[in-house]
C-alpha cells in the first residue's frame, strides 16, 4: 500500500513539475527569462505482434497472433502512451501503421491542448488507417490527461463506481477446450460466445453444462437467413443470453432492421458500425452499437460516438480488439456510461507491456492515475 501511495505521489509530483514546464513554454514574451522551446510534439513507435494465449478463431477467421503498433508522444518530458491493435481482417498491418505514422508531421502542433485541431489533422492524412489514428489519439488523451494530472473518466465526468461487469470471450472450439475457457473465466459475471458456425447450439449447450452466467453473443455477421435468426434468438433467449451482437452481415439493413423489430432480445451492431455518421444509419436498424477505439480512430471520437447514441435512446457496449493494457485503459475510461463491457483483449495475450484496469469481481476497476491510467512495466520507449 506504501509503495502505492508512493508512487502516486510520485505521479502527481511528475504531474506538477509537467504542469510547470508547461507553462514555461507557453510564457510567451512577458518574462524573457522563460522563452517558449518551441518544440512540438515528437511521435514515436515499435510494432509489437502480440502473442495470444489460445488460438482465436471466429466465424470466418482464426489466428495465433495479433499485429500491434506501440506509440509513444512526447511533449515537454512528458509521455503518452497508444497502441494500434490490427487484426488482419480489418485491412491494417505494421506497414500500414509506419507508413501512416512517419507521413505525420506532428512537431507543428506546440499545445497539445489543441486536441479537435490535431486529431482532425491525423485524421485528413489519408483515409482509412482507423486503428493507426487510434495509436495517435490514445497517446494524445494519455499525455494531456498526464499534463492536468487527471484520468479521462474524471475529465468527462464519470463515476468511476458505474463501469459495467466486462464479458469474457469464450472462441468457437472443441467442447473440451470451451470447458476450460469457461474455468478460466470464473471471476467473470458474464461469458460472451462466438457463435456463427454450424456448431451455435452445440457451443450454448457446452457452455451451459458448466454454467449458468448470463451470456451475450457475438454471431460476426454469421447468420444469412433472417428468419432462421430470428428462430435462433428464441432458443438463446430460453438460454439465458442478454443480447445478440451482430447476426447478420453488415449489408444486410433491412434483414437485420427487421430482425431487430421482431428480436425479443436487444441486437448490437459492431461491424456495421464504425465511426461517429454510423451511429445515425444504426438508429433503426440496431438497438445499440459496440464502440471500438480501433474502428473510430480513438477516444476522442469514441466519447462523440457514445453521447450520441445514448441521445438517441440507444444502448452502447464499448469492446476491444486483442489489445495490450494500453488500449483497454484507455476504452474503459468511457465505460461507465455504457451499458455493456467486453474489454478482455489483453487478457487474452501473453506479452502485455503495461497494466491498467482491472477486473474485481468482473468489473471493470479503474485506476486513480492521470491519463488513461496506465503504468509502463517494460520501458519500451
Ligand atoms: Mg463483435
Amino acid at each position: 500500500m506504501n509503495s502505492r501511495r508512493n508512487f502516486i505521489r510520485t505521479a502527481s509530483l511528475s504531474t506538477l513539475v509537467g504542469v510547470t514546464g508547461f507553462e514555461t513554454v507557453f510564457a510567451g514574451t512577458k518574462d524573457k527569462k522563460k522563452k517558449p522551446s518551441g518544440k512540438g510534439l515528437k511521435l514515436r513507435f515499435l510494432p509489437h505482434d502480440l502473442l495470444l494465449k489460445h488460438t482465436f478463431t471466429i466465424a470466418n477467421s482464426s489466428r495465433k497472433t495479433t499485429p500491434d503498433m506501440l506509440t509513444c508522444l512526447e511533449f515537454d518530458g512528458i509521455f503518452g502512451y497508444g497502441e494500434a491493435s490490427m487484426p488482419p481482417y480489418l485491412g491494417e498491418s505494421v506497414d500500414s501503421a509506419s507508413k501512416f505514422l512517419s507521413a505525420l508531421d506532428l512537431s507543428q502542433f506546440k499545445d497539445p491542448f489543441q486536441m479537435d485541431d490535431i486529431l482532425a489533422y491525423v485524421d485528413s492524412v489519408a483515409p482509412g488507417n482507423c486503428a493507426a489514428k487510434a495509436s495517435v489519439d490514445i497517446a494524445l488523451h494519455d499525455l494531456v490527461g498526464k499534463i492536468m494530472g487527471q484520468p479521462w473518466y474524471k475529465i468527462w465526468g464519470f463515476d468511476p463506481a458505474d463501469t459495467p461487469n466486462t464479458s469474457f470471450t469464450i472462441g468457437i472450439d472443441t467442447p473440451e477446450v470451451v470447458r476450460q475457457k469457461v474455468a478460466e473465466a470464473a471471476p467473470y459475471n458474464i461469458l460472451k460466445v462466438k457463435l456463427g458456425m454450424a456448431t451455435d447450439k452445440e457451443m450454448v449447450e457446452t457452455i451451459r453444462s458448466v454454467t449458468d452466467k448470463p451470456l451475450c453473443v457475438d454471431v460476426n455477421q454469421g447468420w444469412t437467413d433472417r428468419n432462421k435468426a430470428l428462430d435462433m434468438i428464441h432458443w438463446l433467449k430460453e438460454k439465458g443470453v442478454v443480447f445478440v451482437e451482430q447476426p447478420m452481415p453488415k449489408t444486410a439493413i433491412d434483414d437485420m432492421a427487421w430482425l431487430t423489430e421482431n428480436s425479443p432480445l436487444p441486437t448490437i451492431g459492431d461491424e456495421s458500425v464504425q465511426r461517429l455518421p454510423d451511429v445515425i444509419k444504426a438508429k433503426g436498424v440496431y438497438n445499440g452499437i459496440n464502440i471500438k477505439l480501433m474502428k473510430c480512430t480513438g477516444m476522442r471520437e469514441a466519447h462523440q460516438m457514445l453521447t450520441l447514441a445514448k441521445s438517441l435512446g440507444m444502448k452502447v457496449m464499448i469492446g476491444c480488439m486483442t489489445e495490450t493494457s494500453c488500449a483497454i485503459s484507455a476504452a474503459a475510461q468511457l465505460s461507465p456510461k455504457t451499458d455493456w463491457a467486453d474489454l478482455d483483449g489483453n487478457l487474452l495475450i501473453s506479452n502485455d507491456p503495461y497494466s491498467g484496469v482491472q477486473v474485481v469481481n468482473g468489473k471493470m476497476t479503474l485506476i486513480d492515475l492521470p491519463g488513461i491510467g496506465i503504468n509502463n512495466l517494460q520501458k519500451l520507449f
